[in-house]
C-alpha cells in the first residue's frame, strides 16, 4: 500500500523482505531478502536511499543508532521509534510529560501483579513489554491465581512484563498524525476502533457522537505526543475513552496503521502517501474526510476457507456493491489473519452524528467484509435471486 503511494510521488522503493512471496516483495522490483534483525541486511536495504522508514516497528534500535552513525537517514528515527517498540518505557515517558496513560507497573515476579492487583482491583491485563500486536502478548487475568499461573510462564519463556489497570472503558480510539523533519504536523478526524479477540476489526471515521473537545483534545494530544517524542511520518495514538469522556493513552504505532486504512479511499490524504510525504520531508498533505463518515472493516480470514475462490468472491461483491472499496494484500488465508480490508464512504448526505445514517454504512463495510472472507452474505442475500 505504501508502494501505491510512492509510485504516484514518483519515488522508487526498495523493500526489505523476509521472502520473495511477503506481499511487499511480490509488488516490488527491488527487494532486499533478509531480516530485519540483520544489521548487515538493513546496511543492504539502506545503501544509497533518501529515507529509511518502516511498515513495522520489530527492527532493533541498536541497529539503527548504526545506521544513523553510518548516515542514514532513518525516519522515525530510532530515538522516537523506541516508544513504539517498548510499552514499559512509553508509559514512563508519558507519565513524566504528565500524558494520562492507566496506572501500570513493571513485572519481575508474581508478587508485582499480585501486589498491584490488590492495590488497583482485579481483573488486570498483563503485557508483554515488546514484541506483542493484535492482542498477542496481553492477558487479561481475573484474580491472583490466574495471575500466578501465566506470570510464572511468561517469566519463565524470558518475556518481560508489565502489569495495568483494565480501564473501564467506553470504546477504544485512534488519533492518527503525521511530523515532517521541518515540524509540519497533520491530523486526520479522530477515530473509532472496534476490537474482536483482541485486534482491530471496524474502524469509524469520524468517531460517531464525539464531542468536538473531546476530538480536539485527543488530536493536539497525539500532535504533542509526535512533536515530544521527535517522531517522523505518520503515528497512531491508541487511546482509550472512559464512560465520562476522559482519554487515556494504550499505544503508540509510529507507521501507517490499520486504524488509518480508511484514508486510502475516505481522505483526501492517504496515511500511506502522508508518512511517505513527512520522511522525505515534503510539505505534508490536506487529511480532510471525503465523506461525513467512511467505515473500513478488516477482512478477517474464516475459521475455514471458503471453497469459492477470492476471485469469485471479489466479482460477487462488485456486482451487489459497486461502491465498496476492497484492498487485498495478498496474503493465503488463515482464521482471523488480517488480508485485506473494505472501505465504504457514507452518502455526502448523512452526519457522523445521525447514528442510523452510521450503522448502516457500518453495516455495508462489515457485510462486505465479512462475504470476502466467509463466503456468505450477513443478511442471507443470494446473488442468484438478486
Ligand atoms: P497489541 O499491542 O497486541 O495491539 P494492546 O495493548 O493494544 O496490544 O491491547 C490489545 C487490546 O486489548 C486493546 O485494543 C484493548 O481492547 C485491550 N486492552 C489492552 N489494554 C487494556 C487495558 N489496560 N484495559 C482494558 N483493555 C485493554
Amino acid at each position: 500500500m505504501t508502494h501505491q503511494a510512492a509510485i504516484a510521488l514518483g519515488q522508487t522503493l526498495r523493500v526489505l523482505a523476509a521472502g520473495p512471496d511477503d506481499p511487499a516483495a511480490a509488488v516490488s522490483a527491488d527487494v532486499v531478502i533478509g531480516d530485519h534483525s540483520d544489521l548487515d541486511d538493513l546496511r543492504v536495504a539502506a545503501r544509497g536511499s533518501d529515507a529509511f522508514t518502516f511498515d513495522h516497528e520489530q527492527v532493533p534500535t541498536e541497529h539503527l543508532d548504526v545506521l544513523v552513525a553510518e548516515g542514514v537517514n532513518v525516519q522515525p528515527p530510532p530515538t522516537a521509534l523506541i516508544y513504539a517498540q517498548d510499552k514499559l518505557r512509553m508509559r514512563e515517558k508519558l507519565r513524566s510529560l504528565s500524558i494520562p496513560v492507566p496506572a501500570f507497573a513493571e513485572v519481575t515476579s508474581v508478587a508485582d501483579v499480585t501486589d498491584f492487583g490488590s492495590a488497583h482491583g482485579w481483573p488486570v491485563v498483563l503485557k508483554a513489554i515488546r514484541g506483542g500486536y493484535d492482542g498477542r502478548g496481553v492477558w487479561m487475568l481475573d484474580d491472583a491465581d490466574q495471575a500466578r499461573e501465566t506470570v510464572e510462564q511468561q517469566l519463565a519463556a524470558g518475556v518481560p512484563l508489565l502489569v495495568e489497570q483494565k480501564v473501564d472503558m467506553a470504546r477504544e480510539l485512534s488519533a492518527m498524525v503525521a511530523r515532517s523533519p521541518f515540524g509540519q504536523g497533520a491530523t486526520w478526524p479522530v477515530v473509532e476502533t472496534v476490537q474482536r479477540r483482541g485486534q482491530c476489526a471496524v474502524a469509524i471515521a469520524p468517531a460517531p457522537g464525539l464531542s468536538d473537545d473531546t476530538a480536539a483534545d485527543a488530536e493536539h494530544l497525539a500532535l504533542r505526543i509526535a512533536s515530544e517524542l521527535g517522531v517522523v511520518g505518520v503515528m497512531a495514538v491508541e487511546l482509550f475513552e472512559t464512560p465520562t469522556g476522559r482519554l487515556l493513552v494504550n499505544e503508540l504505532a509510529m507507521r501507517p496503521h490499520n486504524s488509518g486504512h480508511w484514508s486510502m479511499d475516505g481522505a483526501r490524504t492517504s496515511q500511506f502517501e502522508q508518512h511517505l510525504r513527512a520522511v522525505l520531508d515534503y510539505p505534508l498533505g490536506d487529511c480532510a474526510p471525503l465523506a461525513p463518515v467512511t467505515v473500513m472493516a478488516n477482512v478477517l480470514g474464516a475459521p475455514t476457507a471458503p471453497t469459492m475462490s477470492m476471485d469469485e468472491r471479489v466479482h460477487h461483491l462488485f456486482a451487489r456493491m459497486p461502491d465498496a472499496k476492497v484492498h487485498l494484500y495478498g496474503k493465503g488465508e488463515r482464521a482471523d489473519r488480517k488480508i485485506g480490508h473494505v472501505n465504504v464512504l457514507g452518502a455526502a448526505s448523512g452526519s457522523a452524528n445521525d447514528a442510523e445514517y452510521v450503522a448502516a454504512v457500518r453495516e455495508r463495510a462489515e457485510r462486505a467484509a465479512h462475504w470476502l472472507s466467509h463466503a456468505e452474505w450477513t443478511d442471507g442475500w443470494d446473488h442468484h435471486d438478486g
